[in-house]
């Protein structure tokens, strides 16, 4: 360890926490994680894994024993639509998320641990913004006047202002990443949490040619959906950059829903008629605009949402395949 450059990963038994795990030890790193929970469909890689509960102070400190070169605050309490936008997980959302974000920062702080990278979402933008399918505005100036259509949006909000405000006030080298719908392999696919790249994905992995499966409102909702691997990269480009942010991750590959189901039908090879029934759907319209992001790091995601949705496809289909032996 001695001389290594040292990261910790907080929510690194989630989806994005884990593949960041794996790419900061191919990078050299030594790395912490720390989560309520171990990775769910690998043994994780870090070289030091702690199940603890960043809700509770005392843990965080314990966490934060040493000076961390990177870190990086992924923990949330979050889902896709089915979670969040219900309404009935609103209070644990928001109590859960903020006591998380002022603990970490806190602890940093106490270990003067400074280059600290924030996740916050794309569901910060306003609502007024989203209300036109084919041509929302998501541009990181537009954030304001605020009007998430979402309590997780609100507490997203906030955490970004917590770490820019640690940024201005303590001298902190914080950086804020506004992710839009990150998706892929390893990734929550059941259970109500899961995302609806997962959750059609399944859906057609399960369901016979020629069969139908539903889609949560008329379907002509868009959204863009960014592949894991390239969340990553500018993940940690903006962490290593002089760039705070706030700044979109994301694709500007923007897809309604409907079409969403037709790729991944293609990818199967299957023929399935799509049935639409009522559900919790977030806004009308969102993609990422890439423009900021382009300028600041020199860099923007570009990989097709169809290579990346294959591979997922195919990595579900062999989770059920396994789920029913
Ligand atoms: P995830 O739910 O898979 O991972 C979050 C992890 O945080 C979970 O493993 C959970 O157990 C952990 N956690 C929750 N409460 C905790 C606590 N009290 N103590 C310790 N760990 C706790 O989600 P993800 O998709 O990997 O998202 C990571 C981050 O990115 C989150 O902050 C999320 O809000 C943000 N984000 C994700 C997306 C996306 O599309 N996946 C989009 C926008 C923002």
């Amino acid at each position: 360890m001695q001389g290594q450059r040292k990261a910790l990963v907080c929510g690194a038994g989630g989806f994005i926490g884990s593949h960041l795990v794996k790419r900061l030890k191919r990078e050299g790193f030594w790395v912490r994680g720390v989560d309520l929970k171990y990775p769910e469909f690998r043994e994780t890689e870090a070289d030091d894994f702690v199940i603890g509960d960043l809700r509770d102070p005392h843990t965080c400190k314990d966490v934060v024993d040493t000076r961390f070169d990177e870190v990086y605050q992924l923990a949330a309490d979050m889902g896709g639509a089915g979670f969040v936008f219900t309404g009935e997980n609103d209070s644990a959302i928001m109590h859960n998320s903020a006591t998380i974000n002022l603990n970490v920062l806190e602890a940093c702080r106490g270990r003067n641990t400074k280059k600290i990278f924030y996740s916050s979402s794309a569901c910060i933008y306003p609502l007024y913004n989203q209300l036109d399918p084919d041509n929302p505005k998501c541009s990181e100036d537009s954030a304001y006047p605020a009007a998430p259509d979402s309590e997780y949006g609100w507490e997203k909000l906030f955490s970004e202002r917590l770490y820019l405000a640690y940024r201005r006030n303590y001298g902190m080298d914080t950086h804020v990443a506004r992710y839009h719908n990150i998706f892929g392999p390893e990734g929550t696919w059941r259970g109500g949490r899961e995302k609806s790249p997962a959750a059609l994905c399944r859906k057609v992995a399960e369901t016979p040619d020629g069969g139908e499966i539903e889609v949560w409102g008329d379907g002509k909702q868009t959204r863009s959906f960014l592949y894991i691997d390239e969340c990553l990269e500018g993940s940690i480009r903006l962490l290593r950059s002089d760039f705070p942010g706030p700044v979109n991750i994301g694709s500007d590959e923007m897809v309604t829903i409907n079409q969403l189901a037709g790729l991944a039908m293609e990818i199967a090879g299957k023929k399935l008629s799509i049935k639409h029934v009522p559900g919790p759907l977030g806004v009308r319209g969102r993609n990422s605009d890439n423009n900021l992001i382009g300028e600041k790091l020199g860099w923007r995601p570009s990989a097709s949402l169809k290579e990346g949705l294959t591979t997922t496809y195919h990595w579900i289909k062999e989770q059920l395949a396994n789920a029913k032996k």
